[in-house]
């Protein structure tokens, strides 16, 4: 039958789907066939219904009490054998109670893989589990081994790669902390494993990770391990399926980390790693101390991780380097770079007059940091504490600020690191470069951070959820589609599922000129422009867009996909501006050092210098940061786009880091925001109960009253369904397998039970 559903119109977060109408409610009591019902706090308890009088129902919950509630707080559980199934879309009721519950008890026995229809949920198990490794793999290769795992989606993927010559991607999304960078490294470990060849290359790809780990992440309040950028890294494969290569993209790199540190967190790994771990000569040769003489660490209360040995760490990243081809005199470049940081941030300032003008304190941060860096202490004082402005036709050097110095000390800081990890991961693609005997069919891997909500929300997490939106649309084309393909294969009549999709919402951040991003770049290049000026203009021109919603003062609110987002715009023109003070630039070109001299010449190239810092105004030429960020998006899309998607969705299963915790109301909300919930309901207005016709004769074919009529398995299953009553619109017969409507599988497992 021809039908069209509307998919993402029903809310979603209620749990309605599913909700029992008044004959399945005297089913259910008659059958004693269990309910959610809802608790206070939004938490559910299994009970069955007893009576039900008027719009309230009486439920004898499973500990033992007796509850009055309203019939609509009330959602079907499923049958018990449906307990812990290791597909979401084999449920016969989607909600969310018997999701969570799924969840809870498939993690409760360490199965933290899970699917939803197409898509892989992986639950952080925090701790080591033995379902990885040398003997997985082929086991997984194999199929012996049949639950879901990275392996088997990885398999899959390079499966489909070499049979359809597609290019494939896996792409990993999730909360901090919910185990995306990890499951990355096994999805590679299997490929490296599946596919390497007698080269070396497998082995630079898996060190990889090590030297970007290093320099790109740092332990945060929400994780120890935390990345803070995003990560495309594609695998090359040759004809024969051999790695022959591989790339690193990189995209919006945290570098404000470098100078600014919330309470208990740290710095990049690389900081602590290098002073605990040098040589006594290298520690010489860069004068390094204790990491707690440096105020860009010791701002923050935290030096260490708990089970982390950085001394350990550090020999692993040398190791690593030089696996991956970088030699010892880079090397010490490298580390060079990151002391002359650690010295910056030691250099003070002196406020020497009633108008806050600073001269630079003249001590060893500034000797140090000049060493390293390769310029004199004087040239170093002079960009520290003058802005040269320029005039008709001269430039006048302008005394600073404390807080111009300041800021003008973190950048340059910010940029030397900021240049480094890029240029970082230009080496490691050097030594990755795909060779000629490639096909150029590959597997990409993407993570990147998931929606964030905090409290205050400020221009980092406008660009992660920006992402999230294109991302989000990408997942609900791909999978509608794959729902229908799989049904189109299989021969089943089915027509297009509408969907809402959230097109607006992009619209809302790119529209040109009216959209976030372009407003945001026509108020950074007004000299005069404030935080609030910003703010207020979005009100002046977004405020009919249903998107979104002003708030008083800096403030304004975006409806995402996950709900309503508060941004304070304090920062934002900074931010986006990312400026550098021409001074700051022409020092670093004349350091005898390579590195910033090369830094400093891509910097130049890749943009026209605005002529002053502390005027603010982005030059028209120079990209902004937000612009940026939406073209390498935009890249990345493209280069997706052209690729076959496997989905997994990293979940955090509590906030505490620990293992055996499951936090439900942690889960929920990440379900609801990674879009499990989505998938659920496609599954539940289409067949989840997918069994081939050998599956369904072979479980339920003894039920029938003529059983020796039929032999083949499928006028098997057709005459069962005839025989139970299952309504026509209830079920399709495909090609290989039965397609069962969500609640059919219950009635025969009852008589199943009765036999
Ligand atoms: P962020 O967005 O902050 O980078 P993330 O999603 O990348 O977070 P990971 O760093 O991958 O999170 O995982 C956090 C920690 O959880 C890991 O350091 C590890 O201790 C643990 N973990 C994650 N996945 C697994 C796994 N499959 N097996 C064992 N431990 C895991
Ligand atoms: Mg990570």
């Amino acid at each position: 039958p021809e039908e069209s559903i509307s998919l993402l119109t029903s809310t979603t977060s209620s749990g309605k789907i599913g909700e029992l109408e008044d004959d399945t409610i005297s089913y259910f009591i008659k059958k004693k066939l269990g309910v959610w019902c809802k608790q206070s706090r939004g938490h559910w308890e299994l009970g069955t219904i007893r009576s039900t009088s008027g719009e309230e129902a009486s439920v004898l919950l499973s500990n033992g009490n007796v509850m009055k509630v309203a019939k609509s707080e009330l959602l079907p559980a499923n049958p018990s054998i449906l307990e812990g199934m290791d597909d979401l879309a084999k449920l016969s009721y989607l909600n969310e109670p018997s999701i969570l519950q799924n969840l809870k008890l498939r993690y409760s026995k360490e199965m933290i893989y899970t699917k939803a229809g197409s898509i892989l949920i992986a639950l952080n198990p925090f701790k080591d589990l033995p379902i990885y490794g040398n003997d997985y793999v082929p086991a997984c290769r194999q199929k012996f081994i049949d639950s879901p795992h990275v392996y088997a989606m990885a398999g899959a993927a390079y499966n489909e790669m070499i049979r359809d010559e597609v290019n494939q991607s896996i792409i990993i999304s999730g909360e901090s902390g919910s185990g995306k960078t990890e499951t990355g490294k096994i999805a590679i470990q299997y490929l490296a494993a599946v596919g390497g060849g007698s080269c070396e290359i497998e082995n630079k790809i898996l060190q990889t990770s090590c030297i970007l780990e290093a320099f790109g992440n740092a332990k945060t309040s929400k994780n120890d391990n935390s990345s803070r950028f995003g990560k495309l890294i594609e695998i090359h494969f040759s004809a024969m399926g051999k790695i022959c290569g591989a790339k690193v993209q990189t995209l919006l790199f945290e570098k404000s980390r470098v100078v600014q540190l919330g309470s208990s967190e740290r710095s990049f790994h690389i900081f602590y790693q290098l002073c605990a771990g040098a040589s006594s000569a290298l520690k010489e040769r860069l004068n390094l101390r204790d990491v707690s003489n440096y105020k860009y660490l010791n701002q923050s209360d935290c030096m260490t991780i708990d089970g982390i040995d950085d001394v350990k760490k550090f020999q692993e990243l040398t190791k690593a380097l030089d696996a991956v081809g970088v030699c010892k005199e880079d090397q010490e470049l490298i580390f060079k770079m990151v002391a002359a940081i650690l010295w910056l941030g030691n250099i003070s300032f002196q406020v020497t007059d009633s108008q806050n003008l600073i001269e630079v304190v003249d001590d060893e941060a500034v000797t140090s940091a000049a060493l390293l860096m390769g310029c004199s202490s004087q040239e170093l004082i002079a960009a520290l504490s003058n802005n040269g402005v320029q005039s008709e036709n001269s430039t006048i050097a302008k005394r600073l600020k404390l807080k111009q110095a300041i800021d003008t000390r973190d950048a340059i800081a910010k940029f030397i690191y900021a240049s480094l990890f890029e240029w970082l991961v230009e080496q490691l693609n050097k030594s990755l470069q795909v060779g000629k005997k490639c096909t150029g069919k590959s597997i990409s891997i993407l993570d990147i951070y998931g929606f964030e909500t905090l409290q205050k929300n400020s221009f980092e997490q406008f660009c992660i959820n920006y992402a999230n939106e294109r991302l989000q649309q990408h997942f609900c084309r791909h999978l509608f589609k794959l729902e229908q393909e799989d049904y189109g294969s299989d021969g089943i009549g089915w027509t297009k599922i509408d969907f809402e999709d959230n097109q607006e919402c992009l619209i809302l951040f790119e529209k040109k000129p009216l959209g976030l991003l372009s407003l945001l770049d026509e108020e950074s290049n007004l000299p005069k422009a404030s935080d609030l000026t910003f703010a207020n203009k979005l009100k002046q021109y977004l405020d009919a867009n249903p998107r979104f919603k002003k708030e008083r003062g800096r403030a304004f609110s975006v409806r995402h996909y996950t709900g309503e987002v508060f941004y304070d715009t304090n920062g934002f023109l900074e931010k986006n501006r990312d400026t550098l003070p021409s001074d700051s630039i022409q020092l670093l070109s004349s350091c005898k050092c390579e590195l910033l001299q090369f830094f400093s010449k891509v910097f130049s190239q890749t943009q026209k210098q605005s002529n002053s810092f502390h005027t603010a105004a982005l030059d028209s030429q120079k990209q902004s940061i937000g612009t940026k960020f939406k073209d390498q998006l935009f890249k990345l899309m493209r280069q997706l786009e052209s690729t076959k998607p496997h989905f997994i969705r990293c979940i955090r299963p509590n906030a505490k880091q620990l293992p055996g915790i499951y936090d439900e109301d942690l889960v929920l909300q990440q379900l609801r925001c990674c879009g499990v919930l989505e998938v659920a309901r496609i599954s539940r207005v289409g067949y989840p109960t997918r069994m081939t016709h050998q599956e369904f004769s072979g479980r339920y074919g003894f039920l029938l009253s003529e059983a020796n009529i039929y032999q083949d398995p499928l006028s098997i299953s057709v005459a069962v369904l005839q025989q139970f009553n299952i309504p026509f619109e209830m079920y399709h017969v495909g090609y290989t397998k039965l397609y069962l409507r969500a609640g059919q599988i219950d009635a025969l497992e009852d008589k199943r039970k009765l036999v």
